[in-house]
């Protein structure tokens, strides 16, 4: 799948005249195929052992190769475009501004996140480095080569911020380590800083501090579900993966004494049956704390144990995006916003002149991440089209014009004339 061609399957609560939110009764998992045995932990990539010769492109089609961080890494559609490994174009986007790196390893992912393209169950039919998530293709490259490219290009990189995204695996701690070092003895962090996108559960407050020492700069959560039930369904026992909530919130305080106020976050995707005012009240305990958080909208992702759900409908995403930029850049607090009955946003707590100054200004609807060069609160960490297809975006990731404005206004139900 390439995040190049508009999807023209709109899901149906993208459709006018659809719900306007996604309820916990809707957002309930499938349960996978059985995988047969010679599918199971890469035992088909292992067997024909195939040697890596570089690049590779996702292609289910061929044998996959046999390759292993810390040697090799797979990163973003947009990065691998814009480190010129593959060649393509990103709609309304010159380039990404985040490097972002995922660990691989013939037998993937060991969790199994309903969400996730790149799930444990997904093994029956797909070998691991062949996966989408977040709806692109993650192509493999020599990290070797990765080093040598961005270094060549010093200052002039592109790349305003790099994250290394671990998975579930036995191997993942060490190997993040090793990522890290080598880019850390060729590249200064201080000129491109290393973000970690972390897995709490393999890991210890030890691991954190060694991150933190080796000169990562920010480091995340996933906790992706906003509540300890959703977390349970779509990531935990509800789905035989071994996440606990209470593991994630563990390593999310480490991470909070260890990388200090502002350094830490947690991602969250709206839209798996949370209300609105849940989704809130976790972005203010985290400001609270003193952490920022990277939102997702829910997106059906192919081959996911929720591809058979509707993405989160357009207004219900614009007003957690708009309550989030609130409380975590214009210092408004979720106490003094207001809700219905079914938890949605009728009031944000501020004067109208000051919300319509925020909404015009669009930061808001943007891409939320971990910053790069440009402001705080613009992240560099764009994923063009991660959570939506370009016909009809979710997280802008770039500046929107006053049409998008326009747009926006209208999916918030907000007056598009003011006097
Ligand atoms: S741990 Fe992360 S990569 Fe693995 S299945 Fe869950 S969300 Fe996907």
């Amino acid at each position: 799948m390439s995040c190049l061609k508009p999807e023209t399957n709109i899901p149906p609560q993208q459709k006018p005249g659809a719900a306007d939110i996604n309820s916990a009764a809707l957002m309930q998992p499938r349960a996978p195929e059985p995988t047969p045995k010679d599918r199971r932990n890469g035992a088909a990539v292992k067997a024909a052992d195939a040697s890596p010769t570089g690049f590779y492109k996702p292609n289910y089609n061929i044998q996959t190769p046999n390759m292993r961080s810390p040697d090799y890494v797979q990163m973003s559609t947009a990065a691998a475009i814009t480190l010129g490994v593959m060649q393509g174009k990103m709609h309304r986007c010159g380039c990404t501004r985040c490097l972002n790196l995922l660990l691989t390893y013939p037998e993937g992912c060991r969790a199994n996140c309903a969400y996730c393209g790149l799930a444990r169950h997904r093994e029956a039919s797909r070998d691991y480095a062949d996966r989408n998530f977040i709806r692109v293709d993650w192509p493999a490259v020599p990290m070797a080569e990765v080093i040598d490219k961005v270094a060549r290009d010093g200052a002039n990189s592109p790349f305003h911020r790099m994250c290394i995204s671990m998975i579930t695996h036995p191997r993942s701690d060490e190997d993040t380590v090793s990522v890290l070092k080598a880019w850390t003895d060729r590249i200064d962090p201080k000129a491109i800083p290393v973000s970690i996108l972390s897995n709490p559960t393999t890991m210890t407050r030890a691991d954190v501090k060694k991150l933190h020492e080796l000169g990562s700069d920010i480091f995340t959560v996933a906790l992706d579900a906003a509540t300890p039930e959703i977390f349970d369904r779509t990531r935990g026992k509800g789905v035989d993966s071994p996440h606990t909530w209470r593991k994630y919130w563990e390593i999310l305080q480490d991470a909070r004494e260890i990388f200090g106020p502002q350094k830490f976050g947690a991602h969250i995707i709206v839209g798996m049956g949370e209300t609105e005012y849940d989704v809130l009240t976790l972005v203010q305990r985290l400001v609270d704390l003193g952490g920022h958080s990277h939102m997702f909208c829910f997106f059906p992702e192919k081959g996911s144990l929720m591809d058979h759900l509707p993405a989160t409908p357009r207004d219900q995403w614009r007003r957690v995006q708009l309550g989030r930029y609130i409380i975590d850049y214009a210092g408004g607090r979720v106490e003094n916003m207001a809700f219905d009955d079914a938890g949605r946003v009728v009031g944000y707590g501020l004067p109208q002149a000051q919300l319509d100054g925020i909404v015009d200004k669009a930061i808001a609807f943007r891409t939320s991440g971990c910053p790069g060069k440009f402001a705080e609160d613009i992240s560099a960490c764009d994923r063009p089209y991660g959570d939506s297809p370009p016909s009809n975006i979710a997280s802008y990731p770039f500046q929107p014009n006053k049409r998008d404005v326009l747009k926006i206004r209208k999916q918030l139900d907000m007056p598009v004339k003011r006097h």
